[in-house]
């Protein structure tokens, strides 16, 4: 375990300014990157999954404000939502925190997570704050799980336990950047299990699922139903930014 390596010191003894541009300052995002963050409104999202609804949705002239996906088949997990779009400012400090393991990103990122958990589920009470698994090959190569740390800050945030052991990964995926939404689906069905030894853990309880990344949606409700499947009774689903 690896959680504060050495170059996060370095930054602490030697802060270089604006996560997002650089822009020379003692904040981790600069006044005019924070102005850049999409934050995506309660108003005109689809109640259970927080996408956007489209013209197409309110033209079928229904009243609810629930998305044509949802409505179609409803996803295992209860709510989703996600603290910012996935562009400018935002996409830096995700692909940051991802792919070029600045891992001192986590609780940048987790700062906008926990303002949007109080705005959109300041009525719900987790009991347990569960990031979405990598597989332990993918684990083992980068090092640490994205998802992972962004979980254990807002753990800290909101005095909720973090147990990223609930959910294991049983199946590696293929990479879902270019898939649709029906084969992102088929793609993560059965990829999550809850171990037997943990299934007390998840019984009866109420989860709050963390992901760095949210598209379709594919990969939460994947593990949801494996959270269902061992009794969660609600799974709230929170990721830092929405594709
Ligand atoms: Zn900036
Ligand atoms: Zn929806």
């Amino acid at each position: 375990m690896n959680l504060f390596p050495l170059t996060d010191w370095l930054r602490l003894l030697y802060p270089q300014g604006c996560a997002a541009c650089g822009a020379p300052g003692g904040e981790a995002l600069c006044a005019e990157c924070r102005a850049q963050v999409e934050v995506r409104p309660a108003e005109g999202c689809c109640a259970i999954c927080g996408k956007t609804l489209i013209d197409r949705d309110a033209a079928l002239g229904t009243a609810s404000s629930v998305c044509r996906h949802c409505r179609e088949e409803r996803p295992a997990f209860d709510l989703a939502r996600s603290a910012a779009l996935l562009r400018g400012p935002m996409r830096k400090l995700v692909h940051g925190l991802k792919y070029r393991r600045e891992t001192w990103l986590a609780p940048v990122l987790g700062e906008w997570m926990h303002g949007c958990f109080l705005a959109h589920y300041a009525a719900e009470r987790p009991d347990a704050v569960v990031p979405i698994p990598l597989h332990p090959f993918k684990r083992l190569r980068r090092g640490f799980n994205q998802a992972e740390l962004l979980a254990r800050d807002l753990s800290r945030r909101l005095g909720v336990p973090c147990e990223p052991r609930l959910l294991s990964r049983v199946r590696d995926t293929a990479t879902q950047t270019k898939k649709d939404r029906d084969a992102r689906r088929r793609n993560m069905a059965g990829a999550f299990a809850v171990p037997r030894a943990r299934e007390p853990y998840a019984f009866g309880r109420r989860i709050l699922l963390v992901d760095d990344v949210m598209t379709t949606g594919a990969t939460f409700a994947a593990a949801a139903s494996a959270l269902r499947a061992a009794g969660a009774v609600r799974i709230l689903c929170l990721s830092a930014a929405r594709d």
